[in-house]
């Protein structure tokens, strides 16, 4: 039977057995070659990519694929062939004395796993006595690769990658890295060696630069390793000489007469040399031990001094290197296992704007939906309009999203090369004039402060929907029954009129009958799928049916046990709770200890109050300004009147065993919540910080500590385990082994402090 295909378009079975049919294959084979060589590059040729790297992680998989299923289409110059990267006119050409490799990838530990195994049995195949090899495993720095050629100790020659075979000659602006030194220290320097390195950008150099290029009105550089290469490849040494670039090696290449044996050996002997070599690396005896480095530094790799994208993994000794051999692109006995990506490019479809609890207007970008560093973000705040401008993002650019660990997400700025394409055309963002939420017209901050406010503090359905959300948060009455959704329909539900709560002065009085007609705005879903339809559903009540009429749900009558619990809740949190500006969770256990009721801190002057240890001016004059107001005050008289607790009960019972220490908690607790365990130190009388320092008196380490600890370690202040943090409190620091715990205090930043918990309210409510 004819398939009606020619010759050249028979189907090819894939090794699993897939039909592929070979007409199709070849087109998208083309189509990908091409598009791996475009971005190429851009990426190496102008340090201007215009996909994510994860983007182009997968063209260049799939061409792989293609070509493991096809070996046919394979030719000499297909992309998989070759190390990424060409020669530039404006450099001058130069031969590397040894092929310069790029690295495999792998994207998941099950694939490092195989590649082990696989890279193990290989060896014991050589047989050269080693069946076991040790692994060398590194930080993979997001820089730029480079050669450096030593003669006699001397460097006579820098130059980048390139494809491999030849690089760009470099020297002039390599010459200017301090760190790399231009002569040798020591003796025994081999007649020429090649070393091989990468240069970036430390992280915080990076953040200080960008922020000099705004604040001089440039835009800023995209990303470290992009501003490594941009800086090392500028036509004028000048120029790369106020870029704060740094180095480590991680490679050698000719080495002619150098003595050593091993990949961890011969950066001991670099370094006697005076080279920069990286204090990261641990040589492993198999996998697990891989596998621990790689969760240990995923861990930690926001807190390390750069940037990187994975961890390398090499066979340490060089007689093993070898008999592995090379493959036209990378070595056989190296992988790089990739973290998952925390850049990504997506479209940004518009900028809208929030209203905070302080009525603070925070523009925001709607995003695709993009999957980064393991979640999918589709929102993420622009902060003021003046970010917006520095950060050059408009409206339908396809944007750099970032998402570094837990930090929230962040636009890094808009893919240039790619606007003019944009359908419909990119437009500017306009702040609006008029809250979005009231209509009322909005005022600029107080001098000095680029925010602009809605006014309108008391009705704007906005502030007072983030102020129900924020009060009920885990900082202050922790009312978990009253998250996001239910602060919506308390304030702002499909039939305004039904609203339970035009102000938080009636939470405490609020009763099940008032939420029986709180209906909310909900998609119908069909099968467990969103139809694109909606309709009003009760949202505190259940849906009457034939049988039974409508009722509380279990969650609503959890709410008015929780409300009832919360009346008890100590000074402090009830101060917070109260959104007053600058006033979070540190502010707020100063004032409670300093006053121990409501009424003393609302009669207290500003002075007194400002001088309260952990107070101050701003924040005095913010609660002063706030107590004016009738209706705040209003707020306070009707929660007490509910039976909201105002004063704090001193018990006198705990001894203060901790007086004039300060103790920092970091990880988990078994038997302690953070919030319990910071309870725990201030009621004996100590400090409880975020951060360590030299006056930290203790750190307490529960499960998964982490660059806390090590900070601990370096600075030799004594660590606790949980035993001993309850020996601690128990019996102060005598008893901990440590008998002179104590330590100067200084005021450390509270890491709950207003800022954050503002930030992350206001995330939350995006
Ligand atoms: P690679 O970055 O995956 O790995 C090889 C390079 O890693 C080496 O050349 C070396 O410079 C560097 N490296 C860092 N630390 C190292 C260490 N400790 N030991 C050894 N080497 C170390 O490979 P590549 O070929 O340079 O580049 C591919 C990367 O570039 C991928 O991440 C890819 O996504 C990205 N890329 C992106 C685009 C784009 O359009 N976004 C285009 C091309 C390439």
């Amino acid at each position: 039977m004819s398939t009606g295909k020619t010759a050249a378009e028979t189907d090819t079975q894939s090794p699993t057995g897939e039909q592929i049919p070979a007409g199709d294959v070849r087109t998208e084979y083309e189509d990908l070659v091409e598009q791996v060589r475009k971005h190429r590059f851009a990426y190496y040729q102008e340090d201007a990519p215009i996909i994510s790297d994860a983007e182009f992680d997968e063209l260049y998989r799939r061409l792989e694929t293609i070509e493991a299923m096809h070996p046919e289409l394979v030719s000499n110059d297909s992309p998989t062939q070759e190390v990424g990267g060409e020669v530039s006119a404006a450099f001058a050409a130069v031969e590397h004395l040894q092929r310069m490799y790029s690295l495999e990838d792998v994207f998941s530990l099950e694939e490092l796993e195989a590649w082990i195994a696989k890279a193990e049995a290989g060896v014991a195949k050589i047989g050269n006595g080693n069946n076991r090899p040790s692994w060398l495993t590194e930080l993979k720095i997001d820089g730029l690769a480079v050669n450096l050629l030593y003669r006699d100790g001397v460097l006579v020659r820098a130059a980048t990658r390139g494809d491999g075979t030849t690089g760009e000659d470099i020297t002039h602006n390599v010459l200017t890295i301090k760190e790399i030194p231009q002569r040798l220290s020591g003796t025994g320097f081999p007649a020429e060696m090649e070393i091989r390195g990468e240069v970036f950008i430390p992280s915080k150099a990076f953040a200080e630069f960008n922020e000099a290029l705004i604040e001089a009105g440039k835009a800023p550089l995209a990303n470290p390793r992009n501003a490594a290469a941009g800086s090392l490849r500028q036509k004028d040494p000048a120029e790369t000489a106020k870029r704060p670039l740094r180095m480590y090696v991680h490679g050698i290449g000719a080495r002619e007469g150098l003595q050593t044996v091993s990949q961890s050996d011969t950066y001991r002997q670099l370094a006697e040399w005076g080279l920069p070599t990286s204090p990261y690396f641990e040589v492993l005896p198999g996998l697990a031990d891989v596998l621990e480095f790689i969760k240990r530094y995923g861990d930690k790799r926001h807190s390390l001094t750069h940037e990187i994208d994975g961890i390398v993994v090499k066979v340490d000794d060089f007689a093993t290197q070898r008999a592995l051999g090379y493959t036209t692109r990378v070595p056989r006995w190296a992988v790089a296992y990739k973290y998952p990506p925390e850049e990504v490019h997506t479209k940004l479809l518009d900028i809208a704007v929030n209203v905070g609890r302080t009525g603070r207007v925070t523009p925001f970008g709607v995003m695709e939906p993009a999957k980064v560093a393991g979640s999918t973000v589709e929102m993420a705040t622009l902060h003021n309009q003046e970010v917006v401008k520095a950060k050059g993002v408009k409206i339908g650019d396809i944007v750099v999203l970032r998402k570094a660990g837990d930090v929230i997400p962040e636009i890094v700025g808009p893919v240039l090369a790619l606007r003019d394409q944009q359908d419909p055309p990119v437009r500017d963002f306009i702040m609006p004039t008029e809250c979005p939420a009231c209509g009322t017209p909005l005022a600029p901050g107080k001098e000095g402060d680029v925010d602009i406010r809605c006014p309108n503090s008391r009705s704007c359905p906005a502030q007072l929907r983030e102020r129900v959300f924020h009060l009920a948060g885990r900082g202050a009455f922790d009312i978990e029954a009253l998250g996001w959704e239910a602060a919506i329909a308390l304030t702002q539900p499909a039939e305004p009129e039904t609203a339970p709560l035009t102000t938080e002065a009636t939470l405490f009085d609020l009763t099940p009958e008032q939420l029986a007609d709180v209906r909310v705005r909900r998609e119908k879903r069909s099968k467990g799928v969103g139809t694109g339809e909606f309709e009003l559903v009760p949202y505190f009540y259940t849906k009457a049916t034939a049988k039974t009429p409508s009722k509380p749900t279990a969650t609503t009558d959890k709410l008015f046990r929780e409300l009832e619990k919360a009346k008890a809740q100590p000074l402090w949190r009830v101060l917070v709770a109260l959104s007053i500006r600058h006033v979070g969770p540190r502010a707020s256990r100063a004032l409670a200890t300093a006053f121990g009721n409501m009424d003393a801190i609302r009669q207290a002057s500003e002075d007194e109050l400002a001088h309260v240890d952990g107070v101050g001016p701003v924040i005095a004059q913010a609660l002063t300004e706030w107590f004016a107001e009738d209706w705040h005050r209003d707020i306070v008289d009707r929660w007490a009147a509910a039976g909201v607790r105002m004063a704090d009960e001193r018990d006198e019972s705990t001894p203060r065993t901790l007086e004039g220490l300060t103790v920092v908690v970091t990880g988990s607790l078994e038997g302690f919540s953070r919030d319990e365990a910071k309870e725990a130190i201030l009621i004996r009388g100590g400090k409880a910080a975020g951060s360590v320092s030299k006056n930290t008196s203790y750190v307490v380490a529960g499960e998964n500590a982490g660059t806390k600890l090590d900070k601990a370690e370096q600075l030799g202040i004594p660590v606790l385990d949980e035993d001993g943090f309850r020996e601690l409190l128990a019996n102060g620091p005598a008893a901990t082994g440590d008998a002179d715990g104590s330590s100067d205090i200084t005021a450390e930043a509270d890491e709950d402090g207003e800022d954050r918990l503002e930030d992350h309210s206001e995330a939350a409510a995006q």
